[in-house]
């Protein structure tokens, strides 16, 4: 990882040793990165005798339940009072990615922002943004080792799942030899490859095949076959008895037909609004364009929130998509 200034790593290690009481939060609808750096900050402060109360507007997606500690990662009102002086963000981009954890925290309330997002717009107080990482617990891993924190089961579980979760079990383009090396090192801790995959990324639930089904049903192309995309209303949640997070993943079987660049997902959500997911392989900068509607992300892979018609969303988003085709990605 490059591209950031010592003066950034000193002081997010200052922050964590010179607080008391930390509310670690990350990204509602979490991910394998959020939940895993949620845990490993929660490693760090553990070592460094700190308090800590962790949470997420989110539940804990089932497949991430067997990682150690992860009962804990609890809604802000069932934090049963816990008083903090200090906030950790962990991969959150920006404030509004908090969801409701956001009203919980008061102005005055230092707060350190470790993020990996190129479009995360440096909302806290000490900001350890490293736009290069290819997971914020690779951040983590290396923020662990500058404060001489073992990698015991606690803090090398998570972070090796954040780093096979961001990485598309290492396959997306930011996979690189220090990717590499951190899974090398925390294989050396005891981490259990194949049995991190196999809870993460080989296992489907019946929810996550039945709205599956009816997302492949629905995908359409561009007529030149680039953009494809998949249309998901409640009712088909509903019906498919799926929960949100069997929503993962689907959007890539979009993006990964030959001939297609950009795959989205659009869904409806329960407020009446649609979520907008975009994944690309190699030329559109889908980050830039979801920072368009008010959102962001990373290059290949971003989301925003949009309202309207269905028609309305659809030609909005594709007229955007076309264009930066036509540009070649710009
Ligand atoms: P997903 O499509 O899986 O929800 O998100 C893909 C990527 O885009 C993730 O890195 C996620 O954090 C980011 N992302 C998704 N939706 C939003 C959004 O509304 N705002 C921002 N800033 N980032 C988003
Ligand atoms: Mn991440």
């Amino acid at each position: 990882m490059t591209g950031n200034r010592s003066d950034d790593w000193q002081q997010a290690a200052l922050f964590l040793k010179e607080g008391t009481r930390f509310l670690v939060v990350s990204h509602v609808h979490p991910d394998g990165d959020a939940i895993g750096s949620t845990l490993a900050v929660k490693a760090i402060l553990d070592f460094l005798g700190k308090e800590s109360g962790l949470t997420n507007e989110s539940p804990v997606p089932s497949k991430f339940r067997f990682l150690p500690g992860s009962e804990a990662v609890v809604p802000p009102q069932n934090l049963d009072g816990f008083a903090f002086d200090r906030v950790v963000a962990v991969d959150v981009a920006d404030r509004g990615r908090m969801g409701a954890v956001w009203e919980h925290i008061t102005a005055d309330i230092p707060l350190l922002n470790i993020d990996h997002h190129p479009t995360n717009d440096r909302f806290g107080t000490v900001n350890l943004v490293v736009e290069d990482a290819a997971a914020t617990t690779q951040i983590l891993f290396h923020l662990a080792r500058k404060l001489d924190v073992p990698f015991d089961r606690a803090l090398a579980i998570p972070l090796y799942t954040g780093l096979l979760t961001d990485t598309g079990g290492f396959r997306y383009s930011n996979t690189n030899p220090e990717v590499m090396e951190m899974a090398a090192a925390l294989l050396r801790h005891g981490v259990d490859a194949g049995q991190i995959a196999e809870r993460v990324m080989e296992t489907l639930t019946r929810g996550q095949l039945a709205i599956l089904q009816r997302a492949l049903s629905d995908l359409q192309f561009t007529s030149d076959g680039r953009v494809g995309w998949i249309w998901l209303t409640c009712r088909d949640l509903e019906e498919a008895e799926a929960e949100e997070d069997d929503l993962d993943g689907i959007v890539n079987y979009a993006r990964n037909v030959a001939g297609v660049d950009v795959g989205i997902l659009f869904r409806e959500t329960e407020a009446g609004n649609v979520k907008v997911s975009l994944r690309s392989r190699e030329i559109v900068d889908v980050a830039a364009l979801a920072h368009s509607f008010g959102g962001g992300g990373h290059a290949r892979a971003a989301g925003c929130t949009l309202s309207g018609s269905r028609e309305e969303v659809e030609s909005q988003l594709l007229e955007k998509v076309m264009a930066s085709l036509e540009q070649g990605g710009d």
